[in-house]
């Protein structure tokens, strides 16, 4: 099972991803980790990398690709992944094709949880996390006992700077401008499945696995 992950942001990827390792036993594989394991190894890309991220710029496609394909080529993807948060551009799927053709590896399916962006507005906007254990709430779908307050632990909630209404649209556009052209590149593989990502997460969750077992 190579499976690549799509979605807006709170499309609910990393709740999918979750029930999928499981599954599956396969890992799951963000840019975000490969990005950190890459730095705290101290590859030379690591470095590279480290170098624009200290400066706050955005680390460019032939390190980030570099990356990707250490990360993939380790042996726990051998049998499988979970890649999410990678490609975000056209020009990023097809260096990825290239990396896997390299490794012999061919995608199982590209998986798009479909969300309408007001939907996406609301579910994010409202996320709290609490600043002592990190439990995730929703003002409306999943609120505390009390308000501002963590169940778990009686922590402060806050509010990412990500999640904040302006940041929120700002990435949704550069998810619409960037990332939804890749829909139709991977239609015409004939690997692409869209999912319905406004039903409860438990039928967007058998959505998901019936496609996938399809095409075992
Ligand atoms: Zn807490």
């Amino acid at each position: 099972m190579y499976i690549l992950l799509m979605g807006p942001p709170g499309a609910g990827k990393g709740t999918q991803a979750e029930k999928l390792i499981d599954a599956y036993k396969i890992p799951h594989i963000s840019t975000g980790d490969m990005f950190r394991a890459a730095v705290s190894q101290g590859t030379e890309l690591g470095k590279e990398a480290k170098k624009y991220m200290d400066a706050g710029g955005l680390v460019p496609d032939v390190v980030t690709i570099g990356i990707v394909r250490e990360g993939l080529a380790k042996p726990e993807c051998a049998k499988g992944f979970i890649l999410d948060g990678f490609p975000r551009t056209q020009e990023q799927a097809v260096a990825l094709d290239g990396i896997l053709k390299d490794l012999g590896i061919k995608l199982t399916g590209v998986v798009n949880i479909e969300v309408p962006d007001k939907d996406l507005v609301d579910r994010v906007t409202g996320r709290r996390i609490c600043k002592k254990c990190g439990a995730t709430y929703h003002i409306t779908f999943n609120p505390p006992k009390v308000e501002g307050i963590c169940d778990k632990c009686g922590g402060d909630l806050y509010q990412r700077d990500d999640d904040k209404a302006e940041t929120v649209k700002n990435r949704l556009a550069a998810y619409h401008s960037q990332t939804e052209p890749l829909i139709s590149y991977y239609k015409k593989q004939g690997i692409y499945i869209n999912i319905d990502g406004t039903q409860p997460i438990d039928k967007v969750y058998s959505a998901v696995k019936s496609s996938l077992d399809s095409r075992k």
